[in-house]
């Protein structure tokens, strides 16, 4: 999408922020200029379109995201402004691309990293069927990922100051492969 500079004319411009307005339809985007380093604001209005396995196309929908999420969350405890909200995250990191049409698939792996930060169980069902888990592996290598942290909650983490004999280090590799690493120290 080209969204030149209205300053110096520089084709090429950042987006630094995307927000959605709540009819869903209108894009407000801090852009900043990497040339001149001006901010400016733009609005668009254009539909995300989705492109479907299938082949057809069709306008992007919010509420289909929230049903598909509901479903996976059914028996936990999240309420519907906690679906609204991801739903919002998902759209909106979606339309932070900038691009006019995504596919399908794209939509599901949107939904897990924010859905993962909601609830692990219902991330688990979610990916169990947006992957296509086969079995029991496939849930235990998933488990794995979620409790190894991998690009995990930023967490608080008052290390690095004098943190005296005990230096906590996040990496739970406890892996149990074939792996013997001799340590010699
Ligand atoms: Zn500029």
């Amino acid at each position: 999408m080209d969204m030149h500079c209205p300053f110096c004319q520089n084709e090429d411009t950042k987006v630094v922020d995307t927000r959605i307005n709540d009819d869903g339809h209108s894009i407000r985007r801090r852009r900043e200029c990497p040339v001149c380093g001006k901010r400016f604001t733009t609005v668009e209005t254009t539909m995300l379109l989705v492109k479907k396995r299938s082949g057809n196309v069709e306008p992007f929908d919010r509420a289909k995201v929230i049903s598909g999420v509901r479903k996976a969350c059914q028996g936990r405890p999240i309420d519907e402004d906690e679906l609204k909200l991801l739903g919002q995250k998902v759209e909106e990191d979606l339309r932070s691309r900038g691009l006019a049409q995504i596919k399908s698939e794209e939509i599901g792996k949107a939904i897990l990293e924010p859905l993962r930060e909601l609830d692990e169980v219902a991330y688990l069902r979610f990916a169990s069927v947006y992957q296509n888990f086969e079995g029991l592996a496939d849930f235990q290598a998933a488990i794995d990922r979620l409790k190894g942290g991998e690009g995990g909650p930023d967490v608080a983490n008052p290390s690095s100051r004098g943190a005296g004999d005990t230096p906590q280090t996040q990496t739970g590799n406890t892996q149990t492969g074939n792996a013997q690493t001799g340590n010699s120290v």
